[in-house]
This record gives C-alpha cells, sequence and structure tokens, in this order.
C-alpha cells in the first residue's frame, strides 16, 4: 500500500493509531444494522447445509464412535462459568452484569476445536458430491454405507488440500483419511508441531512453509489447480466451509431455549468469537442475527498483532489491506487468529451483520489461560481466550455502543456468551508448557 494512502487512511479512521500502537481497541461497526442483510448467503443455504448433516449422521456414529452418544451430530454444549466470571472480575477490577456462558466448541468432537464445523462439512459435502455423481450413492440410502472399502477405494482417487494455520488442516485431515481421500495440508509458520505430527500419523500430507497463513493458503491453491482430481478448501472464499459453521446458531437457539435463557428486547445476548480469516466466526454470526434479530450483539476478537477483520471492516477495504501496511508484525501466540489479511467474502458478509470488533494482548490471553485453569479446571488453547475479554472490552471501551443501543437498564439481564474456539486436543505436554507462561502474568 502506497504511503500517502495509508496516510488517507489514518486521516479518515483515527482508531487506526491506536491499532498500529498496539493497542487493544473496542472498534464499533457503524454499519450495523437493526435487521441486516446480504445478498451473499441464505437461509435456505444453512437448512442444506443441516439437512446434508443429517444424512451423514448415521456414517459418522460408524466412523467416530465417540459420536454415538449424539445420534451423529458434532455439537458442544454450552454451560455457566460463574468462577471465571468472578476471577476475570477480580483480575481487571470490574463489575459484568449478566451472566457469562462458554460455547464449548473446543471439546466439539473429532477435532476438537470450531473447525470440526465448517471443515468436517466441506469434506463431507465434497464426498457427497462425487459419491453421488459415481452413482455408487443415493441421497435416501443409509449413508453407513461410505465406511466400506468400496467407498474407500473410491474416494482414494481423490485428493484434498488444504492450506491452514493447524487447526482447519487437523480437521480436514482427520475426516478427509477416515472417508479415504489422500489429504495435503499446507501449514504455516505458525502451525504447531504436534498438529503437524498428529496429521502425518493420520497419513496427511505435511508441507511445511516458513511464511505465514496467506503464503502456505496461495501455495496450496495453486498446486491444487494443477490437478484435476484434487479439491482445494479455500479457507479464504468458501461458501460450503461458511455454511458448516452457520448451522451452530440453529443448535445453540434449542440449547438457549433448554436452559431458559431468553433473548429479546430486555434480556440483550452478547456474543464474543475469536477471528482469524472469518469463516468459523463469520458463518456462526450470520445464523444467529438471522435467528435473533437486533437482539443479539456480536464481536469479533483479534490479537493486537493481527486485526485483520477490524482493518478489513472498519475501512471497508477487506481484503485489499492486511495487518503489515499498517506495520503489524502479524506474530502471536493464538495461532489460530495468526491471519493478516481477512476474508473479503466473510467480511463483506458481515458488514451489518455485526457490531463490531475488537483486541486482545498475548499477555492477556495468557492471563485467562491461568485465570481458567484455576477458576474453572478448564483448558483452552490461546486463542480461543480471545472471546474471554468480550464483556471485558465492552465495559471498558463500549460506553457508547451501550448507550447506542439503549442497553444500559438491561445489562444486569445480559448474557454473555464466549465462543470457546479450540483446545481439547492440545496434549498435555503442550497443556503444560502454556500453564507455565500463564503463570508469568497472573
Ligand atoms: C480457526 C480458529 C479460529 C477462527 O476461525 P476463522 O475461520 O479462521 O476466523 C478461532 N479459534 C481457533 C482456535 C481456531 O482454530
Amino acid at each position: 500500500m502506497k504511503n500517502e494512502r495509508k496516510h488517507e487512511l489514518f486521516e479518515q479512521f483515527p482508531q487506526l493509531k491506536a491499532i498500529a500502537n498496539k493497542e487493544t481497541v473496542l472498534w464499533e461497526n457503524t454499519n450495523w444494522m437493526k435487521k441486516a442483510k446480504t445478498s451473499l448467503f441464505t437461509m435456505e443455504e444453512v437448512a442444506e447445509a443441516e439437512e446434508t448433516l443429517q444424512r451423514f449422521s448415521s456414517y459418522l456414529k460408524v466412523a467416530f464412535p465417540e459420536l454415538v452418544a449424539s445420534n451423529g451430530l458434532i455439537e458442544s454444549t454450552i454451560l455457566e462459568i460463574p468462577a471465571m466470571k468472578r476471577a476475570l472480575e477480580n483480575e481487571y477490577g470490574l463489575f459484568i452484569p449478566g451472566q457469562l456462558l462458554l460455547k464449548s466448541d473446543h471439546a466439539l468432537p473429532i477435532s476438537g476445536s470450531i473447525k470440526a464445523r465448517g471443515g468436517i462439512y466441506e469434506v463431507l459435502k465434497h464426498a457427497e458430491r462425487l459419491a453421488l455423481a459415481s452413482g455408487k450413492l443415493k441421497k435416501v440410502d443409509d449413508y453407513a454405507r461410505l465406511a466400506s472399502a468400496e467407498f474407500q477405494s473410491f474416494f482414494q482417487q481423490y485428493t484434498i488440500a488444504v492450506g491452514s494455520t493447524g487447526n482447519l488442516g487437523l480437521s480436514i485431515g482427520i475426516i478427509g483419511k477416515k472417508l479415504g481421500f489422500n489429504v495435503v495440508v499446507h501449514m504455516s509458520s505458525d502451525a504447531k508441531e504436534w498438529k503437524k505430527a498428529l496429521l502425518r500419523e493420520k497419513g496427511a500430507t505435511v508441507v511445511e512453509y516458513e511464511a505465514d497463513y496467506s503464503v502456505a493458503v496461495e501455495q496450496g491453491r495453486q498446486e491444487a489447480e494443477l490437478d484435476p482430481m484434487c479439491h482445494f478448501i479455500d479457507d479464504e472464499n468458501s461458501k460450503d466451509l461458511f455454511a458448516g459453521y452457520t448451522v451452530a446458531a440453529m443448535r445453540l437457539k434449542g440449547q438457549l431455549d433448554k436452559t431458559n435463557v431468553s433473548v429479546d428486547g430486555t434480556h440483550p445476548l452478547f456474543v464474543y468469537l475469536p477471528c482469524g480469516v472469518g469463516g468459523g466466526p463469520g458463518g456462526v454470526a450470520y445464523g444467529l442475527r438471522e435467528i435473533f434479530g437486533e437482539h443479539v450483539h456480536i464481536f469479533f476478537a483479534e490479537p493486537v498483532a493481527s486485526p485483520c477483520m477490524t482493518l478489513g471492516l472498519m475501512t471497508g477495504l477487506h481484503d485489499a489491506i492486511c495487518v503489515e501496511d499498517i506495520e503489524l508484525d502479524n506474530k502471536t501466540e493464538a495461532d489460530g487468529l495468526a491471519v493478516g489479511r481477512a476474508s473479503k467474502f466473510v467480511g463483506k458478509v458481515m458488514e451489518t451483520y455485526i457490531s463490531g470488533c475488537y483486541t486482545v494482548t498475548d499477555e492477556e490471553l495468557f492471563t485467562s489461560l491461568g485465570l481458567a485453569m484455576d477458576s474453572e479446571e478448564l483448558f483452552l488453547e490461546p486463542s480461543a481466550h480471545a472471546g474471554m475479554f468480550g464483556a471485558i472490552r465492552l465495559l471498558q471501551k463500549g460506553e457508547h455502543y451501550i448507550a447506542q443501543h439503549k442497553l444500559a437498564k438491561h445489562m444486569s439481564q445480559a448474557t454473555h456468551l464466549v465462543w470457546a474456539t479450540g483446545g481439547s486436543m492440545v496434549p498435555d505436554s503442550m497443556r503444560a508448557t502454556y500453564l507455565a507462561k500463564s503463570r508469568d502474568f497472573v
């Protein structure tokens, strides 16, 4: 980006200065609309994704016995975390009005992160397309058949490729190999060793890069284009991936109803979602706003070194701006969020949907990691802790938002939902390393 252009942007968006200085910020989306709208995605596509997942439930039960209990659905629970609420209040000297809930996607079956939604869905969808086209499968069949040797060798002719900072690759690798596909995962330099090792153990090919996520994705895309039998899972543009995440919203509605959590004009729901390239949080946010309308307030959380979605939405430039343009280095311990350039597709969809974005420091992530372990015996990977700061940022810096939306008198009846995006697959030795690091801060 040219210097003049940069200068213009800093004039036009005064908050950019704080962002470039790695200060924590809360950015409020001025394009937010009561009735959000987009021409890029529809609720029919959400319903279709849910139906596809239902068709696959019998296969998933056979392939992953841990899914028998949920009848083949990949879903996580919601739980109240009152001790963590108190711990955060003590640590940051604030009172958080309302209740603090956790959406346990860190414990999602199969791959232990939010990517078990979108990533697995896109692989299933691709497998279904191939199987239907070959005449070997009909939509009315019992999909448990897909676990047979016949289908394994059928899928072996095909390759699935993906670029990832870790968790997406893990999800695609596990489900792809289970079905019989060849899987090639292009991993950025941020990807943790244990994730690469686990993937190799499952039989996937791991290609490592010394560069960041955008480079890994681009290389993967180019290599995949040369092979007509290869399907590239495009984290930056895929609608299937996005659709897989949206389904979470309908499921959450059911869970909130069951636990008598109201969401209406006097009971606001705040949802805090850690954001990398945007697909995971974007899909969830789309679904939630379609269901709960103006009563759900959604904030994306990003590391101070990687606020790509904040930059893209604030400037309206989407993927035409990256964190390096404002001299940020995209270096963070939150490996799942180490993305320098946001998805244009997701950014465009989100324009009228999300309430805003906020940033967190790595220090805060580790502080939260220690607090969660001490207060709730809860382990989440560093990325997932970005969601824990939603209520705090809102109280520290969201006065204008709360006034604008006339929320002050309803805050004591608010629900703050932290979307825990990953952690249950992290090996013990790595957990110990993270916890030791957290002790430097708590
Ligand atoms: C991928 C990931 C996210 C963010 O999802 P995006 O689709 O990249 O925005 C958040 N947390 C964790 C742990 C992740 O792996």
